[in-house]
């Protein structure tokens, strides 16, 4: 398949048994992918043949079971990695975005962020790139900062460069606002941060799922994603360190597997990436995250984001004609993902969101674990519509039709 060729939507819809069923009655719109998106058959039959045909722990069995499902779970690394740019030991697998932040505050700073320090974060985080650091300046006696933003929902560089006068010890940052969609710019915010000495950390998990990510060309500290907003397993994603990083950091959780030797009073540790997944992990999954990686793939990542651009230009012509209707973020799709936040007059989002799913849309409605960013806005809350590689225009329309049908039972 062309990279420019487009999206067959209708063909692709059949891989996701869960598109075909009703809800209410009516045709499922799934616009929540924001959320979690649905799963092809390809990664469900990923997850049924590791159980049926393979299932054992890894790196310790040297019976056949055991060398299978330990060269499953490495292989899926190797794609994980691979599919962002990155060398398999430098890709630590954990549940998900909020783990590899997590992972982050207690096995690299703890150590490395002072009394003093300034910890620079954005007013458009996701709390899972927020609450850590106020949790590690607590403890360190540091103090987190926030870079503001446009009128727009973009970025507000002038405020970004002030504040990294500061010295930051660490500049966190998303490549992707999952309420206003806003791309930053990461290889420039990271460049600029690390020129100004600090370490960076890039919250993907927003857009590893809906563009091509090269870690190398990000140039990040660490990149952080998560398998079940890209067509893969929930309870899977993934923490992407520099090249040599992981070996400085001390462990994260401890217990088995992520040590070399133990004494009565000390213990060594594994290699990276191993020193940081303690335990038994989570194999099928990860096997169900490479095969996620491999359905992308045989898409294209170019195809993927070209697809989302097109809704995003229908949408936001559509829903802004709509009478009542605003939107949150920028207009402008090149600097936006397929994420539509809007408030509907004043139909509270919850309501809007119970009407829609009685129409079989299914939306997300609430602060979307945002509320620096809700105050920024000035909102309780917003509806939010979010696409995938299998949303289409009828997706769309249907959005629109049910918000008009809100619009009649309000009397917007
Ligand atoms: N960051 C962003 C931008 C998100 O949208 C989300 C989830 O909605 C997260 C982080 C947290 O991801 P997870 O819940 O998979 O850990």
């Amino acid at each position: 398949m062309l990279e420019s060729e487009a999206i067959d939507v209708e063909k692709l819809r059949a891989d996701f048994p869960i598109l075909r069923r009703t809800v209410h009655g009516k045709r499922l719109v799934y616009l929540d992918n924001a959320a979690t998106t649905q799963k092809p058959k390809a990664v469900i039959d990923s997850l049924v043949d590791f159980y049926s045909s393979h299932n054992s722990n890894v790196h310790r069995s040297v019976h056949a079971l055991g060398e299978e499902a330990t060269e499953a779970y490495e292989s899926s690394r190797k794609k994980a990695a691979e599919f962002v740019g990155a060398r398999p030991r430098d890709l630590v697998f954990v549940r998900g975005t909020t783990e590899a932040t997590n992972l982050v505050r207690y096995a690299w700073g703890e150590k490395s962020v002072k009394k003093g320090d300034v910890i620079l974060t954005t007013t458009m985080e996701h709390h899972s790139n927020i609450v850590p650091w106020q949790l590690l300046a607590r403890r360190n006696g540091a103090v987190v900062k926030y870079v503001g933003l446009n009128p727009d929902g973009t970025l507000d560089l002038g405020n970004f460069e002030d504040l990294l006068k500061e010295a930051p010890r660490l500049v966190a940052f998303t490549h992707c606002s999952n309420v206003l969609g806003t791309i930053n710019d990461v290889a420039k915010l990271c460049s600029k941060a690390r020129s100004a000495g600090a370490t960076t950390l890039v919250d993907g998990a927003q857009a590893v799922p809906h563009m091509p990510v090269d870690v190398k060309a990000v140039g990040s500290d660490f990149y952080a994603y998560s398998g079940h907003k890209m067509l893969g397993p929930t309870g899977i994603g993934a923490l992407v360190a520099r090249g040599g990083l992981l070996e400085e950091m001390d462990p994260f959780q401890a217990g088995g597997e992520m040590i070399r030797e133990v004494y009565d009073d000390h213990s060594t540790w594994n290699d990276v990436p191993y020193k940081f997944e303690a335990g038994t992990v989570n194999i099928a999954d990860a096997v169900g995250l490479g095969a996620a990686v491999r359905y992308l793939e045989s898409i294209g990542m170019e195809r993927v984001r070209g697809h989302e651009i097109k809704l995003l230009d229908y949408a936001i012509k559509e829903l802004t004609a709509v009478k009542g209707f605003t939107l949150y973020g920028p207009e402008d799709t090149s600097v936006r993902a397929g994420v539509v936040s809007f408030n509907y007059a004043d139909v509270h989002p919850h309501d809007l969101a119970t009407i829609l799913d009685e129409e079989g849309v299914a939306i997300r409605s609430g602060h979307h674990c945002a509320q620096p960013l809700m105050r920024w806005l000035d909102v309780p809350a917003t509806s939010r519509a979010s696409f995938h590689v299998y949303n289409s225009y009828d997706d769309i329309d249907a959005l629109k039709r049910a918000i008009q049908r809100a619009g009649e039972i309000f009397k917007v």
